[in-house]
């Protein structure tokens, strides 16, 4: 029940109705007994200054951030963690006695949940495809747990995303990165891969019958991991299962990086990431 003493936080991007955050967000809540209530704001590039001051005013608690606002409202924070600097983007803030301070929690939602799967991070060989906000996030987490070599890969269109993320991938972290269009993912290349990150939007519903890698040439000692998460389980996914490989769907991404926002508001030590799981889970195949 929300009362005087309510703790406020929510969601700001643009658009932002179809966010699987709040419903998350507020099982938790009520199942740890936590006087909160998380929101989705529509906020329009426009309105963002107006927003930041509004929240702070309203005393919130915190906040994640989503497209298109997770560069441009960093000029608002106080603070920035490590991995947001170098990231150069936030999607967690605290609210925290009168300072801002910016995280974020992507790169370290997806490395949580490739863990979870019993997929290590350190020593192994990593292939990203997409250059986007979600990849740079990725990228730089993988490198930062002891990837052993990374390519990201980009469409032909914007490939120039992907060099100037590998250039600053190497100036922050001083790690060389391979480049590749995604044109030239072949055989050979997933041949000499340990792990295989999609970071792209295909095969998001409803175009659910398309897959950025034909089945044809997934090899079988992939570990394949899919950020999308609406289907759970993509076409990607799919045909990777079927080859034998072992596979980890967007649903981990997304709850680990809400996992990690948690421990941020609240210094939750150990957030109930099954049930966050079924949560959405349950929302997204209804049932
Ligand atoms: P973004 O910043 O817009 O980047 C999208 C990337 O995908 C870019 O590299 C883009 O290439 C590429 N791309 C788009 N359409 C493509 C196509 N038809 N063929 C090949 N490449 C294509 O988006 P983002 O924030 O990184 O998000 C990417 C996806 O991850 C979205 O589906 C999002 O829902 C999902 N996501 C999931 C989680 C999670 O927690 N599971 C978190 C964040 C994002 P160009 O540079 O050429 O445009």
């Amino acid at each position: 029940m929300v009362d005087s003493e309510t703790r406020l936080l929510g969601v700001m991007g643009h658009p932002i109705r179809h966010s699987m955050s709040p419903l998350m967000h507020n099982t938790v809540f009520r199942k740890l007994k936590l006087n909160c209530a998380y929101f989705a704001f529509n906020v329009p590039e426009g309105k963002l200054r107006d927003f930041m001051k509004g929240a702070e005013a309203m005393d919130f608690a915190g906040l994640n951030v989503t497209i298109p606002h997770k560069v441009s409202v960093m000029k608002y924070l106080d603070e920035t963690s490590k991995e947001a600097s170098l990231i150069g983007a936030v999607n967690t803030i605290k609210f925290n006695k009168g300072k801002l301070q910016g995280y974020n929690t992507d790169g370290l939602g997806c490395v949580r949940a490739l863990e979870e799967s019993g997929v290590k991070v350190k020593g192994k060989r990593i292939l990203i495809i997409g250059a986007g906000g979600a990849a740079r996030a990725i990228s730089f987490q993988c490198l930062m747990g002891g990837a052993r070599e990374l390519t990201v890969s980009n469409r032909l269109e914007d490939y120039d995303r992907a060099v100037e993320l590998g250039r600053d991938l190497k100036v922050k972290l001083g790690k060389d990165v391979e480049i590749l269009r995604l044109d030239d993912v072949d055989k050979r290349v997933l041949d000499s891969i340990d792990v295989l990150i999609h970071a792209t939007p295909v095969g998001m519903h409803p175009k659910v019958n398309e897959s950025i890698i034909p089945a044809k040439i997934i090899p079988k000692h992939l570990a394949v991991m899919d950020i999308v998460y609406n289907p759970v389980e993509t076409k990607l996914l799919h045909d990777a299962a079927k080859k034998g490989c072992k596979t980890i769907d967007g649903v981990g991404m997304f709850v680990h990086q809400g996992a990690e926002a948690l421990k941020i508001w609240f210094n939750i030590k150990n957030p109930p990431v099954k049930l966050m799981r079924e949560t959405v889970v349950g929302k997204l195949t209804g049932v």
